[in-house]
């Protein structure tokens, strides 16, 4: 039993548990509840989930003090340098953590395992976790928020947190607008072993069809480096490729990433993920907070939507902390006006930042090739530029 606030987390996913654990750490005596409409058989909400999440420094930092990542740290490949080039043309830049002075610029693990950790993090602290409850409607009860269950029940908290992900349902029922923006690119997931030791490269290969991400894995053995793949196709393609055999997508994925590892030796399972950009209007309304990709869906060119949730619910912790302790109520808007400044001002960074470079690189056409091959010539050019795009890799922008 506890005597703090209540919150309730909607959806169990990477951004919903992530709060739940940012929240338990902070305030103790905070009675969370989490509702997961799947059940979480293998520990993630989705088990057929074959992505990775390339984590920022700053990520990692928040993972540690929520301790997250002692147990995490052994599952997750470390980002050594990273290869930035574009298919048939010259220009590439290789950012190196050795030049930062950091000993990775970043860490990529497996999405199953991060997920499996953050619920077992979630539930040792305290967080009641239920799943599969799936909530069909918002209902407040007098003036505190709420949400109705499949089976009709009907449960209330001082906060409650909108983490459901794309389900833009939820917002009409708040007056909440949300800008949806298409790429009518898929991203194709899966994977991938090649010859050799890893070295920890990072690659990001702009080809025609568009970005094409291959991530180090944590190594299973000596004599092969695994890689977590993201190729955004355009939706006509990603049928196409998803339905060939495996000799026949290998030779296609070959084709379009080059030979910079040496020859592909196996594939794993592929998933796809269609690319949409959502952005709500409003975050907040009548004790309902929209977080991760519910409140932002980013394209995965940047690898920036998990760790902009992390960061955000770093931030919003100490917030209802202060709330609860000076007795004020922590779903009041007045109590969260500082960190809805703060989720804005990162919001839009990353949202900016990312939108350009997703816009710049799914452009067709030869002309644009020019400014193409300036801006990845560059990077290799000016070691500040090239500090710059790792900071923000890194997640050092900022002190928060
Ligand atoms: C291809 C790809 C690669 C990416 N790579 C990176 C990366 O490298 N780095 C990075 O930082 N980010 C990355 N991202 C973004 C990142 O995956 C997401 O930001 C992250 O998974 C957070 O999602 P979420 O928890 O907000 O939403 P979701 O994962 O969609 O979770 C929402 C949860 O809510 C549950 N739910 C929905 N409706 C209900 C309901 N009615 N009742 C109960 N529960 C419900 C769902 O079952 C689900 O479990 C990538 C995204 C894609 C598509």
């Amino acid at each position: 039993m506890t005597d703090g606030s209540q919150v309730l987390i909607l959806g169990g996913g990477l951004a919903g548990l992530s709060f739940a654990i940012a929240l338990a750490i902070e305030e103790p005596t905070l009675d969370i509840t989490l509702l997961e409409a799947h059940p979480f058989q293998s520990g993630t909400a989705n088990p057929m989930d074959t992505r990775g999440s390339a984590l920022n420094l700053h990520s990692v930092a928040l993972l540690e003090k929520w301790g997250v990542w002692s147990s995490l740290g052994a599952h997750a490949g470390a980002i050594a340098d990273i290869h930035v080039s574009h298919r048939g043309h010259f220009g590439s830049a290789l950012m190196k953590a050795a030049d930062l002075d950091v000993p990775a610029l970043g860490y990529v693990i497996e999405n199953h395992e991060l997920g499996r950790e953050l619920l077992k993090r979630a539930e040792q602290l305290g967080v009641t976790v239920r799943a599969p409850v799936r909530c069909i409607a918002l209902q407040s009860d007098g003036d505190r928020p709420g949400v109705q269950t499949e089976e009709g029940e009907v449960l209330s908290a001082d906060l409650v947190l909108l983490a459901a992900g794309v389900a833009k349902d939820w917002f009409h029922g708040l007056g909440i607008r949300v800008e949806e923006r298409p790429t009518h690119n898929h991203a194709l997931v899966f994977n991938a072993t090649f010859p050799g030791q890893q070295a920890g490269c990072a690659f990001e290969r702009f080809t025609p069809h568009g970005p094409l991400a291959v991530l180090p894995l944590r190594s299973l053995s000596r004599s092969e480096q695994r890689f977590n793949v993201v190729w955004s196709v355009p939706d006509k393609q990603v049928s196409v490729l998803s339905g060939l055999d495996d000799t026949a997508f290998i030779a296609a994925f070959q084709n379009a990433f080059g030979w910079r590892l040496g020859r592909v030796t196996a594939v794993g399972q592929r998933s796809q993920w269609p690319l949409v950009r959502l952005a709500a209007s409003e975050q907040y309304r009548s004790g309902y907070l929209l977080v991760g990709n519910a409140a932002h869906t980013l394209h995965p060119v940047a690898g920036q939507g998990l760790n902009l949730s992390l960061r955000e619910a770093g931030l919003l912790a100490p917030e209802v902390v202060t709330a609860q302790r000076n007795g004020q109520p922590i779903g009041h808007e007045r109590s969260l006006t500082t960190y809805l400044q703060h989720a804005a001002e990162e919001q839009h960074f990353i949202t900016r930042s990312t939108d350009l470079l997703a816009t710049l690189f799914n452009r067709r056409g030869p002309a644009l090739d020019v400014p193409r091959n300036l801006s990845l010539a560059m990077l290799d050019l000016l070691p500040a530029a090239r500090a710059r795009v790792a900071g923000m890799g890194t997640g050092r922008r900022g002190a928060r």
